[in-house]
This record gives C-alpha cells, structure tokens and sequence, in this order.
C-alpha cells in the first residue's frame, strides 16, 4: 500500500467513522454521559403549550370557568389597615415570573413590621401551611426535581413558610415569607381569621406579607427562565391576579400607600386580559 493509498483509507475512515459507529452506539443500552441526563429531566418536564398539568387533579377545561378577578366577592385584606404596601404586582428585573420575557413581581408585599398579623383574605381551605407549599402552587409539572435538588444541598430552610388557601371559587392566595403559621393543611378557615404573623422567611429583604392570588382554571404564565434553569422550577405555573383587580384600595380596610409610591399604570397582564 503507498503513503497515498494508506492516507486516503485513513480519511475514508474517519469520514465514515462517526456515521458508522451511531447506529451502535444508539442501539446501546449505555447511560447517557454526565450532564445529558440533567436536560433529559428538563426534557421530561417540559411542557407542551397547553398540556394538561400532569401533577393536579384538576381538569384543565378549554378556558377558565371561573369568574373575572373584578367579579370575585368576600375578600378582604390580608392585614391590619395600618399595613403600607411595600411593592406592587409589577414590572421587575428579577420577578419570579414572566410575560413576552419581562419578568415582573407576582403579588403585592405589604407590612406592618415584624410579627404582625396575617388574615386570611378569603374564605377556604388550607392546602399547606409549611415550607413544602410548592406542589399547592399551580405549576404544571412535578417539583421533585426542585425539591431533589434543594434536599441534596440542605437548603430545604431557604424556602419561606407560607400558607396556601383554596379560595373555594377557582381561585387560591398564597401568604408567603411568615414568621410562622397557626393554620394546617385540611383546616377550613374564615376570611380574618388569623394564619400566621409577617416574617421574613425564604428570599426576603425584611419582614412582609407577600400576598398572591392566583387562578386554578386560568392560562399559564411563564416563570423566569433563569429560575427554570438554576432552581429547576417547573416552566409554566396558573395565571397570577393582581390583588388590586379584588382588593379594593378605596375600601375601609385598605392598607397604605407610602408618599412617592404610585399604583402602576400599566401593571403585567396577558394579552387580551
Ligand atoms: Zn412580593
């Protein structure tokens, strides 16, 4: 064989190597290298735009059943009107949440200073009242990833304490970062009565109430996509309602506006909404 003939073998190899060798290696029941099997469990969990929630028990009707937010009655608010309103359900660079890609606060925050008072603002049942208050949160897909992940690395008390009520009409609030809560899971409970006090558990610069209203029949929004990928949440969770389309702040019981803090003009909202 010449030089000649031996380098054109040689690059007749490589050229057919890979193509060749595919086939086998597909067709191997080998583990996938290290790092594959990561975005394999993202793949699993990715959903398919409009999917059926895999976790909830729910049926997911073609649209919300449901009433409007503005047409909801027996709510009240969550804390003692003396309360200020800290930040509004609003446009915010590290927002947990996502419209079109802007990311944007999902609740509105509230205090009175620490150990204060948390009312529930609605009528309902106790679907958690904990740190493990995720699965209650209307996500589309299963946490275990999350809290795999979260419990390999003991941070399982980064999470805040927070309770989540079934409003009982599609609807549910969340009472996030509590010092601690008086409430369990399974507990009927009425609109004011006490749940908990104002804390700051879980990623929270000082004490608050963060409040947040969602709606189990309504669209999927988006959560960030940098808490996809860090914190492994699942991608889609139920549409969030600015509390101020329920909470009247006109209404004896509201809470205060700080000077210099404006109601947004133009607070997030899904197309159409
Ligand atoms: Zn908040």
């Amino acid at each position: 064989m010449t030089l000649l003939a031996i380098a054109t073998t040689l690059l007749v190899a490589a050229a057919l190597g890979p193509g060749t060798t595919e086939p086998a290696i597909a067709a191997r029941p080998t583990q996938p290298p290290k790092g594959v099997g990561d975005a394999a469990v993202r793949d699993r969990a990715t959903p398919r735009p409009g999917a059926a929630p895999s976790t909830s028990s729910d049926p997911a009707p073609a649209g919300p059943t449901s009433k409007r937010p503005e047409d909801l009655t027996g709510y009240r608010w969550p804390m003692k009107r003396s309360a200020h309103i800290t930040s509004f359900f609003d446009w915010r660079d590290t927002g947990f949440l996502a419209i079109a890609g802007k990311r944007f606060h999902e609740g509105l925050d509230l205090t009175t200073g620490c150990g204060g008072e948390v009312w529930a603002a609605h009528s309902g049942t106790v679907m958690a009242a904990s740190r493990r208050f995720d699965p209650f949160m209307g996500y589309n897909d299963s946490l275990d990833e999350f809290y795999r992940r979260l419990e390999k690395a003991g941070r399982m008390s980064d999470l805040p304490i927070v309770v989540v009520i079934d409003d009982g009409n599609g609807y549910r609030s969340a009472y996030v970062h509590l010092q601690d809560t008086s409430v369990h899971a399974g507990q009927r409970v009425k609109a004011g009565d006490v749940i908990g006090h104002e804390g700051r558990t879980g990623n929270a610069s000082g004490c608050h109430l963060h409040y947040e209203l969602f709606r189990m029949d309504g669209a999927w929004m988006t959560v960030a996509k940098q808490r996809v990928k860090d914190d492994h949440y699942p991608r889609l969770i139920r549409e969030r309602i600015d509390p101020l389309r329920v909470l009247s702040l006109r209404d004896k019981g509201a809470a205060q506006l700080p000077l210099g803090l404006a109601r947004p003009k133009d607070p997030p909202h899904l197309p159409g909404d």
